[in-house]
């Protein structure tokens, strides 16, 4: 049973990594807890409720429904989620069992930290990004119309229960989203998840659960170890970033309808790939290595009519932007990154163009 320990200056919790955790959550619900709510959405809790339910026994919870989907990712619905909670018996004892995609682990992780100053948190992820990424660390949060994760808070969790169980349910295109956050770990930290990824990509694709142990188990270390050196991305936290500062832009240049969020990860890593190559911080067998691991999982959707231009220019106002200065998270090598500021802008928009290319 793999088991990452998470220490923040808030907290210390592990983030456990096991086929039918699910079914054991109940050990993790602290006795004196009161009420469990647990928030998730319609089409987990048809495939999964039934066993949570049986899990959490004779443990006191209900079920809160959430939409589901970016667009409901909204304050409006946190306050919905919260005056539902306060009307059935909810109070500062109550804990919040955050059990879905990363949609309802941000949501569910930030109702927690607001209800009644704040209570509690489960985190109970159940697709691969959220396995490997959003269900750990913390970072909780709702979209404005402004823009996405504008409004949030750091409460960290109790705990991390991932079952890789249930991704056996998970539509393809969300696996494989997944699947380049996991490849993003490999190019930050991780030579041997990068071979694995790289060299069985057959085990890979199929779910084969070996493989996907291990590339979780490994993600989960590294994301455990970067959150517990830098809890508020002061520094170390930000080589999370990899392949997000660009792949924020294309999400956003289209609405955030028409890529995943792994997806437009997977094309600002190629970007950031061209980028270390073109600023002589990779040599190009570096850079190709992480385009044919990239290309390995894809296609990605197509990228017709996107303009380099508009990606270079939205850069600027990314949130992760300090100062001004865009922030590129750079290859050295596999297992390796940098963080770079100040480029000139015609590299990065060369850069972007072989990225679209
Ligand atoms: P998601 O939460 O929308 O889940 C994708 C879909 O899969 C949903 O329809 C969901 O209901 C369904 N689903 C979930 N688990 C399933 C299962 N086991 N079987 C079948 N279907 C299942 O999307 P996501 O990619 O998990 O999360 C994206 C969100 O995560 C974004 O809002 C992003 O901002 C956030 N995020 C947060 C952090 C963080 O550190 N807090 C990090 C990365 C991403």
């Amino acid at each position: 049973m793999p088991s990452f320990l998470v220490e923040t200056v808030a907290r210390r919790y592990e983030a456990i990594v096991e086929r039918g955790i699910l079914d054991r959550a109940a050990a993790y619900i602290p006795e004196r807890a009161g009420t469990a709510f647990v928030v998730t959405t319609a089409d987990v809790w048809r495939l999964y409720g039934e066993r949570v339910d049986r899990a959490l026994g004779a443990r006191k919870h209900e079920v809160l429904f959430f939409a589901g989907g970016e667009e409901r990712k909204r304050l409006d619905e946190v306050e919905r989620l919260a005056a539902e909670m306060a009307a059935r018996g909810g109070e500062r004892s109550s804990m919040v069992v955050a059990f879905g995609g990363g949609i309802v682990t941000d949501v569910g992780g930030f109702l927690a930290s607001v209800f009644m100053r704040g209570i509690p948190v489960l985190q109970i992820p159940t697709t691969l990004l959220a396995q490997v990424d959003a269900g750990i660390g913390g970072k909780t949060g709702v979209n404005l119309r402004e823009g996405k994760n504008l409004i949030g808070t750091f409460h960290q969790p109790a705990a991390v229960l991932i079952d890789p169980g249930v991704l056996s349910t998970l539509a393809a295109r969300e696996y494989t989203a997944g699947l380049f956050e996991v490849l993003k770990h490999g190019v930050i930290r991780s030579p041997e998840l990068f071979r694995l990824m790289a060299g069985q990509p057959e085990a890979v694709r199929a779910r084969a659960p070996e493989a996907v142990d291990r590339m979780i188990a490994e993600s989960v270390r590294i994301k455990a170890e970067v959150v517990s050196a830098d809890e508020r991305e002061g520094d170390l936290r930000r080589i999370l970033n990899f392949g997000h500062t660009v792949g924020h832009a294309l999400e956003a240049e289209t609405d955030y309808t028409r890529f995943l969020h792994g997806e437009a990860v997977a094309f600002g890593m190629c970007a950031a790939a061209h980028l270390g190559r073109l600023a002589g911080v990779c040599n190009a067998a570096t850079c190709q290595a992480i385009l044919d691991a990239v290309a390995l999982y894809g296609p990605l959707p197509p990228l017709d009519g996107i303009a380099a231009g508009n990606l270079a220019a939205r850069l600027r106002g990314d949130k992760k932007t300090v100062h001004g200065k865009v922030h590129f998270v750079l290859p050295v090598e596999i297992g390796a990154v940098r963080i770079v500021s100040g480029l000139d802008e015609t590299m990065v928009l060369e850069a972007i163009q072989a990225a679209l290319a």
